[in-house]
């Protein structure tokens, strides 16, 4: 597999990866509307506040659109599936599926796991089963 590249945090997203780290998904809600936000922004999008907190996600959400990712110098690593999973909150986060390309589908549900690269933790998402 090729390397992981860690995410190198921001002042808008270092409480995401905090809670990765804790294996929790965290998205931003502004505190004045409760719009839930994903990626994370300095500004409200639907009432322009700059307050917002962390609101736990539950994990679980349906894939609303995928793609399989060849990595362009080592053709033969195992190629990803990028997913963008609708989370059942409402937002959208773009991950990678655990497991093959074959698996995927639109609308299937998935469930968040917290995977340990070593360096880095990432949330990654697998196929519900049942
Ligand atoms: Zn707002």
């Amino acid at each position: 597999m090729p390397p992981v590249i860690p995410p190198v945090p921001g002042h808008d997203d270092e409480f995401f990866w905090a809670g990765v780290r804790d294996g929790r998904l965290l998205v931003q809600r502004c505190a004045d509307c409760h719009e839930l936000r994903h990626p994370p922004l300095p500004m409200c999008p639907h009432c322009r506040s700059l307050e917002w907190e962390a609101a736990e996600l539950s994990g679980r959400g349906t894939i609303h659109s995928w793609v399989v990712s060849h990595h362009p110098s080592e053709p033969d690593a195992e190629p990803r599936v990028v997913v963008v999973v609708a989370m059942e909150e409402g937002v959208r986060l773009v991950s990678n599926l655990q497991g093959r390309a074959e698996d995927a589908a639109i609308d299937l549900p998935v469930e968040v796991v917290f995977e340990d690269f070593g360096d880095v933790v990432l949330p990654q998402f697998r196929v519900v089963a049942g």
